[in-house]
Protein backbone atom coordinates (compact mmCIF):
# COMPACT_ATOMS: atom_id res chain seq x y z
CA UNK A 1 0.00 0.00 0.00
CA UNK A 2 1.10 3.75 -0.65
CA UNK A 3 0.80 6.66 1.48
CA UNK A 4 -2.54 8.62 0.65
CA UNK A 5 -2.15 11.17 -2.42
CA UNK A 6 -4.89 14.26 -3.13
CA UNK A 7 -4.33 14.01 -7.05
CA UNK A 8 -3.06 10.69 -9.05
CA UNK A 9 -1.64 11.67 -12.66
CA UNK A 10 -2.27 8.50 -14.90
CA UNK A 11 -0.49 9.06 -18.08
CA UNK A 12 0.55 6.62 -20.89
CA UNK A 13 3.98 8.48 -21.68
CA UNK A 14 6.91 10.82 -20.36
CA UNK A 15 5.81 14.51 -21.12
CA UNK A 16 2.11 14.21 -21.15
CA UNK A 17 1.42 15.10 -17.85
CA UNK A 18 3.40 18.16 -18.39
CA UNK A 19 2.08 19.28 -21.20
CA UNK A 20 -1.83 18.82 -19.92
CA UNK A 21 -1.75 19.47 -16.55
CA UNK A 22 1.72 20.38 -15.09
CA UNK A 23 1.16 23.77 -14.29
CA UNK A 24 -2.04 22.70 -12.28
CA UNK A 25 0.29 20.45 -10.46
CA UNK A 26 2.84 23.23 -9.50
CA UNK A 27 -0.04 25.56 -7.63
CA UNK A 28 -1.98 22.27 -6.41
CA UNK A 29 1.84 21.16 -4.73
CA UNK A 30 2.11 24.83 -3.91
CA UNK A 31 -1.36 24.94 -1.66
CA UNK A 32 -0.12 21.97 0.03
CA UNK A 33 -1.69 18.88 -1.70
CA UNK A 34 0.31 15.61 -2.71
CA UNK A 35 0.50 14.89 -6.05
CA UNK A 36 1.82 11.30 -7.79
CA UNK A 37 2.80 10.27 -11.62
CA UNK A 38 1.92 6.85 -13.09
CA UNK A 39 2.94 6.34 -16.72
CA UNK A 40 1.89 3.04 -18.54
CA UNK A 41 4.45 3.01 -20.46
CA UNK A 42 8.23 4.53 -20.77
CA UNK A 43 7.89 6.13 -24.27
CA UNK A 44 10.19 4.39 -25.55
CA UNK A 45 8.74 4.39 -29.22
CA UNK A 46 9.00 8.47 -29.27
CA UNK A 47 12.20 9.22 -31.39
CA UNK A 48 12.83 10.23 -35.25
CA UNK A 49 16.80 8.50 -34.42
CA UNK A 50 16.79 4.92 -35.53
CA UNK A 51 20.11 4.86 -33.63
CA UNK A 52 18.56 4.82 -30.54
CA UNK A 53 17.43 1.88 -29.02
CA UNK A 54 14.03 1.05 -27.63
CA UNK A 55 15.71 0.69 -23.56
CA UNK A 56 18.34 3.38 -24.33
CA UNK A 57 15.61 5.74 -25.01
CA UNK A 58 13.09 4.25 -21.97
CA UNK A 59 16.28 5.18 -18.95
CA UNK A 60 16.41 8.30 -21.12
CA UNK A 61 12.63 9.05 -20.79
CA UNK A 62 12.16 8.00 -16.87
CA UNK A 63 15.29 10.17 -16.28
CA UNK A 64 13.95 13.16 -17.92
CA UNK A 65 10.16 12.52 -16.00
CA UNK A 66 11.57 11.77 -12.89
CA UNK A 67 13.40 15.30 -13.81
CA UNK A 68 10.48 16.81 -14.41
CA UNK A 69 8.31 15.36 -11.66
CA UNK A 70 11.00 17.10 -9.37
CA UNK A 71 10.68 20.57 -10.67
CA UNK A 72 6.79 20.78 -10.20
CA UNK A 73 7.05 19.05 -6.51
CA UNK A 74 5.23 15.70 -6.96
CA UNK A 75 6.14 13.25 -4.69
CA UNK A 76 5.59 9.76 -6.53
CA UNK A 77 6.67 8.67 -9.67
CA UNK A 78 5.84 4.70 -10.89
CA UNK A 79 6.26 3.20 -13.98
CA UNK A 80 4.25 0.31 -15.12
CA UNK A 81 6.66 -0.76 -18.01
CA UNK A 82 3.96 -1.42 -20.63
CA UNK A 83 5.09 -1.33 -24.29
CA UNK A 84 4.71 2.15 -26.10
CA UNK A 85 2.18 2.32 -28.63
CA UNK A 86 0.05 -0.71 -27.55
CA UNK A 87 -2.07 0.29 -24.64
CA UNK A 88 -5.19 -1.57 -24.84
CA UNK A 89 -8.30 -1.00 -23.10
CA UNK A 90 -7.72 -4.69 -21.38
CA UNK A 91 -9.67 -6.63 -18.27
CA UNK A 92 -5.88 -6.97 -16.94
CA UNK A 93 -5.05 -2.94 -17.57
CA UNK A 94 -8.03 -2.27 -15.51
CA UNK A 95 -7.34 -4.33 -12.60
CA UNK A 96 -3.43 -2.75 -12.12
CA UNK A 97 -5.23 0.94 -12.42
CA UNK A 98 -7.56 -0.01 -9.87
CA UNK A 99 -4.85 -1.50 -7.68
CA UNK A 100 -2.96 1.65 -7.79
CA UNK A 101 -5.88 3.84 -7.61
CA UNK A 102 -6.85 1.73 -4.67
CA UNK A 103 -3.49 1.92 -3.10
CA UNK A 104 -2.96 5.84 -3.41
CA UNK A 105 -6.74 6.66 -2.51
CA UNK A 106 -7.13 9.91 -4.16
CA UNK A 107 -9.03 12.47 -3.95
CA UNK A 108 -8.69 13.75 -7.78
CA UNK A 109 -7.23 11.45 -10.61
CA UNK A 110 -6.13 13.31 -13.83
CA UNK A 111 -5.92 11.38 -17.31
CA UNK A 112 -6.07 12.31 -20.98
CA UNK A 113 -9.98 12.31 -22.29
CA UNK A 114 -10.37 9.04 -24.15
CA UNK A 115 -13.27 11.36 -26.02
CA UNK A 116 -11.09 13.51 -28.47
CA UNK A 117 -12.04 13.31 -32.16
CA UNK A 118 -9.90 11.74 -35.11
CA UNK A 119 -5.97 12.29 -34.64
CA UNK A 120 -4.99 11.19 -30.78
CA UNK A 121 -2.40 8.83 -30.01
CA UNK A 122 -4.27 5.92 -29.79
CA UNK A 123 -2.59 5.12 -25.92
CA UNK A 124 -4.30 8.59 -24.82
CA UNK A 125 -7.33 7.15 -26.04
CA UNK A 126 -6.96 3.85 -24.54
CA UNK A 127 -5.08 4.81 -20.96
CA UNK A 128 -8.47 7.23 -20.70
CA UNK A 129 -11.02 4.74 -21.58
CA UNK A 130 -9.14 2.27 -18.73
CA UNK A 131 -8.45 4.79 -15.98
CA UNK A 132 -12.31 6.08 -16.42
CA UNK A 133 -13.62 2.63 -16.04
CA UNK A 134 -11.26 1.66 -13.11
CA UNK A 135 -12.49 5.14 -11.54
CA UNK A 136 -16.05 4.61 -11.57
CA UNK A 137 -17.49 1.82 -10.99
CA UNK A 138 -14.69 -0.48 -10.83
CA UNK A 139 -12.23 1.01 -7.98
CA UNK A 140 -15.70 1.54 -6.10
CA UNK A 141 -17.03 -1.80 -5.65
CA UNK A 142 -15.99 -4.48 -3.07
CA UNK A 143 -17.21 -7.04 -5.52
CA UNK A 144 -15.22 -5.94 -8.45
CA UNK A 145 -12.28 -8.02 -7.79
CA UNK A 146 -12.50 -10.23 -4.65
CA UNK A 147 -8.83 -11.33 -4.60
CA UNK A 148 -7.70 -7.38 -4.65
CA UNK A 149 -9.89 -7.26 -1.22
CA UNK A 150 -7.83 -10.26 0.11
CA UNK A 151 -4.93 -8.30 -0.29
CA UNK A 152 -5.85 -5.30 1.50
CA UNK A 153 -6.92 -2.99 -1.36
CA UNK A 154 -10.27 -1.60 0.01
CA UNK A 155 -12.83 0.22 -2.30
CA UNK A 156 -11.76 3.83 -3.06
CA UNK A 157 -14.05 6.67 -4.00
CA UNK A 158 -12.52 9.17 -5.79
CA UNK A 159 -14.52 12.29 -6.34
CA UNK A 160 -13.28 14.06 -9.36
CA UNK A 161 -11.75 13.19 -12.49
CA UNK A 162 -9.83 15.35 -14.72
CA UNK A 163 -9.02 15.01 -18.49
CA UNK A 164 -7.17 17.05 -20.51
CA UNK A 165 -6.75 16.83 -24.63
CA UNK A 166 -10.58 17.37 -23.93
CA UNK A 167 -12.54 18.97 -26.83
CA UNK A 168 -15.51 19.28 -24.34
CA UNK A 169 -13.60 21.83 -21.83
CA UNK A 170 -15.52 22.87 -18.56
CA UNK A 171 -13.12 23.58 -16.90
CA UNK A 172 -10.20 25.90 -17.24
CA UNK A 173 -7.21 26.30 -14.41
CA UNK A 174 -5.43 29.44 -14.09
CA UNK A 175 -1.57 28.45 -14.61
CA UNK A 176 -0.18 32.06 -15.33
CA UNK A 177 1.76 31.75 -11.71
CA UNK A 178 3.16 28.38 -12.28
CA UNK A 179 3.74 28.44 -16.06
CA UNK A 180 7.29 29.12 -15.77
CA UNK A 181 7.95 25.75 -13.73
CA UNK A 182 5.30 23.89 -16.24
CA UNK A 183 8.09 25.06 -19.02
CA UNK A 184 10.75 23.82 -16.85
CA UNK A 185 9.16 20.88 -16.20
CA UNK A 186 8.86 20.65 -19.84
CA UNK A 187 12.15 21.07 -20.77
CA UNK A 188 13.20 18.20 -18.46
CA UNK A 189 12.15 16.16 -21.51
CA UNK A 190 15.03 16.62 -24.21
CA UNK A 191 14.81 13.91 -26.18
CA UNK A 192 11.00 15.11 -27.29
CA UNK A 193 12.22 18.39 -28.82
CA UNK A 194 15.11 18.44 -30.70
CA UNK A 195 13.95 20.39 -33.42
CA UNK A 196 12.70 23.46 -31.07
CA UNK A 197 15.15 25.99 -29.64
CA UNK A 198 14.46 26.97 -26.50
CA UNK A 199 13.03 30.22 -27.13
CA UNK A 200 10.83 29.02 -30.14
CA UNK A 201 9.74 26.92 -27.17
CA UNK A 202 9.04 29.02 -24.76
CA UNK A 203 7.26 31.50 -27.33
CA UNK A 204 5.41 28.22 -28.96
CA UNK A 205 4.32 27.19 -25.28
CA UNK A 206 2.91 30.77 -24.48
CA UNK A 207 0.90 30.73 -27.66
CA UNK A 208 -0.42 27.38 -27.07
CA UNK A 209 -1.98 28.09 -23.47
CA UNK A 210 -2.94 31.57 -24.08
CA UNK A 211 -4.90 30.04 -26.76
CA UNK A 212 -6.27 27.32 -24.51
CA UNK A 213 -7.18 30.23 -22.15
CA UNK A 214 -9.12 32.19 -24.89
CA UNK A 215 -12.52 31.60 -23.87
CA UNK A 216 -11.86 31.69 -19.92
CA UNK A 217 -10.74 34.67 -17.49
CA UNK A 218 -7.36 33.72 -17.16
CA UNK A 219 -4.54 34.81 -19.45
CA UNK A 220 -2.70 31.39 -19.30
CA UNK A 221 -5.04 28.54 -18.48
CA UNK A 222 -4.52 24.09 -18.83
CA UNK A 223 -8.38 23.23 -19.95
CA UNK A 224 -10.04 19.89 -19.35
CA UNK A 225 -13.32 18.15 -18.73
CA UNK A 226 -13.62 17.77 -14.80
CA UNK A 227 -16.52 15.36 -13.88
CA UNK A 228 -17.57 15.09 -10.29
CA UNK A 229 -18.35 11.32 -9.57
CA UNK A 230 -21.81 10.35 -7.53
CA UNK A 231 -20.89 9.28 -3.98
ZN1 LIG B 1 1.69 10.79 -25.06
Amino acid sequence: MKAPVDILVITAHPDDAEYGVAGTVARWVREGRSVAYVLCTSGEKGTTDRALTPEKLAVIREQEQRAAAEILGVREVDFLRYPDQSIEDTPELRKHIVQIIRAYRPHTVVTTDPYRRYVWHRDHRNIGQVVLDAAFPFARDHGAYPDLLEKGYEPHKIKELWFFGAEDVNHYSDIAETFDLKLAALKCHASQMRELNIEDLNEWMRARYRNLAKDSDYELAEAFHRVKLPG
